[in-house]
């Protein structure tokens, strides 16, 4: 059985029933997936107590963002929480999460929160990591799951963690994705049969650089195979690159031509009225393939 909490205090017997063994929980903005699932089957193999938040957070959606057409499906949710063994699932209100109204207080992602999704979505990552930072200290896990899907963040929530000495580890759980390669999202839905097709092309692009990096080429290369398939992609129609970077995942930098090493190759594009991210970590190793 899964239990549902909707206030802090409501909440409190499950975290004060797990005081001495160990706590996870999972971040989500519900209209939960396989993705979702895959951070729920960690969590639950590494915890005692397993705590699923369902919070739509508005401080991290841009005034021209879907925040209030972002799909709510809270008792589908409740349903794969339950046969995905969460013990309780907090869903609170806006008003329970921001007593005070807007936040004056906010969390600065500095300059890696002003790159990428940082620019394309200004005050982005201050809403993420205000939100995370607030849970983290509603919900008081000794572990907490971020999947690699949305890379940014988690190197931001990562380097938080770091930086203010916050008292939780923090577990990456790799993207999963359709048969076909699109990656898992909640914004799928929003996408019609043909924009579907047209969004694999942020994931072909991906892949055509893994394989670059596979075969030994360096950074441009894997720069140029991925930007030559997505902009064949978007030279078909409907899909629009915001971007397309080759970036060092300690700061989310671009990395030089001759740099080897771990990198994040990510993408961001609109497909119709659907915004979508994505990205595939590589080890490069130039000149030893
Ligand atoms: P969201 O509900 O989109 O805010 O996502 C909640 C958590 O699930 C975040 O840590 C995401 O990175 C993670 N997540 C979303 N989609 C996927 C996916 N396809 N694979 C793995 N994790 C994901």
């Amino acid at each position: 059985m899964t239990a549902l909490a909707s206030t802090r205090a409501e909440l409190q017997p499950y975290l004060d029933g797990f005081a001495n063994s160990k706590r996870g929980v999972v971040m989500t903005m519900g209209a939960l997936h396989e993705g979702h699932l895959e951070l729920f089957k960690r969590a639950r193999h590494d915890c005692d107590l397993l705590v699923a938040t369902i919070f739509v957070n508005p401080l991290q959606f841009g005034p021209n963002e879907d925040f209030d057409r972002y799909p709510r499906t809270l008792d589908d949710d409740l349903k794969l929480c339950a046969e995905a063994g969460v013990d309780v699932v907090f869903a609170p209100a806006v008003a329970e999460v921001y007593p005070g109204g807007p936040p004056i207080v906010q969390v600065s992602p500095g300059a890696m929160g002003e790159v990428l999704e940082g620019e394309f979505r200004p005050g982005f990552f201050t809403g993420v990591l205000t939100i995370v930072n607030k849970l983290l200290h509603l919900t008081r896990p000794d572990v907490t799951f971020f999947g690699q899907k949305d890379a940014q963040q988690l190197a931001l929530v990562r380097r938080m963690v770091l930086d203010l000495n916050m008292p939780v580890e923090v577990v990456a759980v790799p993207t999963v994705r359709d048969a076909d390669g699109l990656a898992k999202s909640s914004r799928n839905r929003y996408l019609s049969p043909e924009e579907r097709t047209v969004a694999l092309g942020l994931s072909r692009a991906l892949f055509a650089g893994e394989s670059q990096a596979a075969a030994g080429n360096g950074a441009e290369a894997v720069r140029g195979a991925a930007g030559a398939v997505l902009g064949e992609a978007a030279a078909g129609g409907g899909l629009t690159v915001d971007y397309l970077a080759l970036v060092d995942p300690e700061d989310f930098s671009e990395v030089p031509p001759a740099f080897t090493g771990d990198a994040v190759l990510a993408v961001a594009a609109r497909v119709g009225s659907t915004r979508l991210i994505d990205n595939l970590p590589l080890t490069l190793t130039p000149g030893v393939g």
